[in-house]
């Protein structure tokens, strides 16, 4: 198990003076790719969301790859969600898997992004999620805007500290010169303006557009606060110039042949850039420091005195009410194979964290389905929460793992 706090990891980058990569994963070419490259320079490394990009590929099958492959990295990983526009994005996102969230509500008036961000706070980290904001525009996303980045659409520090303050986010994205994509022309990067952001908040710093910069200016940006970078376009031509010359090479071949070496090339710039942002090498540093990241089973077998029919219809509106509530993963409801048993349904819900165990026991969906559905039916029942001590005790052993392949599992 190699999923590890967001929180944790980037307060450790961040205390550290290194940045953490957050690589957009659009394909499992993309996820391979990162997922090696970060195995190769020994470094922790995020895999990174996109809500834009969710038109391209399927989240929730793309997001279980994902996870599968986190879990068996030799190395820390985080899973994010970029760029949410809500609560039921940031929901969808803990749903599958991710353990950071960003809420961007940058285009709204200050007032109004605080009041979403704080929103999203309160329900993620009653989730035990980690929250990015972003204050200023950073300008460039496809179709979004085309704004040119000057100081009519940076971030100000005096805004900063409010709204950090406000809002209780655990990470900001500010704008100080970066775009989103790449530009012809190289990027002037307010350095004086990140000094005085970074004085004002004290909390890690990220960078958004990290293509494009020379590495000279990453290393401007690490040494005023920036703790995770995020960096797409650079990838993308990388894997799209090695397509091309795989057509070039090959006018016969079929798709497969057609996608040889793009996840090489994805794993060899990963690789360069988590060694240029002094990432590499510190994969051993983070498992010491941060806290694995470790779903919860909530469990509970019973009793009815319902008919089996009604117990089923009771369980299918549970399904639907259960998994809607933010941090919970999965809902399966159930009836005993052999009969007999001595208990005849179970549920079983998966948290994402063991802070929901509170926040799913508080929630109104849980409340009003367990006061007025459940418990009035089934008097005879036991309950647990429990994590799988397997897991928690592979991720605290780095030496074993880093530099070998851990057993999936
Ligand atoms: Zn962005």
């Amino acid at each position: 198990m190699a999923l590890v706090n967001m929180r944790d990891l980037l307060n450790h980058a961040y205390h550290g003076h290194y940045a953490v990569g957050a690589f957009d994963v659009i394909s499992l070419e993309f996820l391979q790719g990162v997922l090696q490259g970060a195995e190769e320079a020994r470094a922790p490394v995020i895999l990174n969301f996109v809500v834009p990009q969710f038109r391209y590929y399927d989240f929730e099958l793309l997001a279980a790859a994902a996870v599968a492959g986190a879990r068996r990295s030799p190395v820390p990983v985080a899973l994010h969600l970029d760029h949410a526009a809500d609560l039921d994005h940031v929901t969808l996102g803990i749903r599958h898997g991710c353990n950071g969230v960003m809420i961007d509500g940058s285009h709204l008036p200050f007032e109004k992004n605080v009041e979403l961000t704080r929103s999203v706070v309160q329900t993620a980290h009653g989730c035990g999620i980690a929250v990015e904001g972003e204050l200023g525009i950073i300008t460039g996303y496809a179709g979004d805007d085309q704004a040119e980045p000057g100081p009519g659409v940076y971030t100000w520090p005096d805004e900063a500290r409010q709204y950090v303050r406000q809002t209780k986010v655990d990470f900001l994205a500010v704008s100080v010169g970066t775009v989103h994509g790449i530009r012809p022309e190289r990027s002037d990067l307010d350095l004086e303006r990140l000094t005085r952001i970074n004085r004002a908040v004290g909390i890690p710093l990220v960078i958004h557009g990290g293509s494009g910069l020379t590495d000279a200016q990453c290393e401007c940006l690490i040494d005023r606060g920036v703790a995770r970078i995020n960096y797409y376009s650079g990838l993308s031509q990388i894997a799209a110039r090695r397509l091309r010359s795989n057509c070039l090479v090959d006018r016969t071949g079929g798709a497969a042949a057609l996608n040889q070496g793009v996840s090489e090339a994805v794993r060899r710039e990963v690789a360069r850039c988590l060694a240029v942002w002094g990432a590499a090498g510190r994969a051993e540093a983070v498992f010491a420091a941060a806290s694995p990241w470790q779903e919860v089973e909530h469990l509970i077998i019973y009793n009815s005195t319902d008919t089996d029919a009604h117990v089923e219809e009771m369980m299918e509106e549970g399904r639907r009410a259960l998994g809607a509530i933010p941090g919970v993963r999965r809902v399966f409801a159930g009836r005993a194979i052999k009969e007999g048993a001595k208990y005849l349904y179970c549920w079983l819900v998966r948290f994402a964290h063991p802070k929901v165990v509170d926040s799913y026991r508080d929630h109104p969906g849980h409340v009003a389905f367990a006061d007025t559905r459940f418990r009035p039916t089934s008097a005879a029942r036991i309950s647990i929460d429990f994590q799988d001590t397997g897991g928690a005790a592979a991720a605290t052993r780095p030496a074993d793992a880093v530099g070998g392949r851990r057993v999936p599992g």
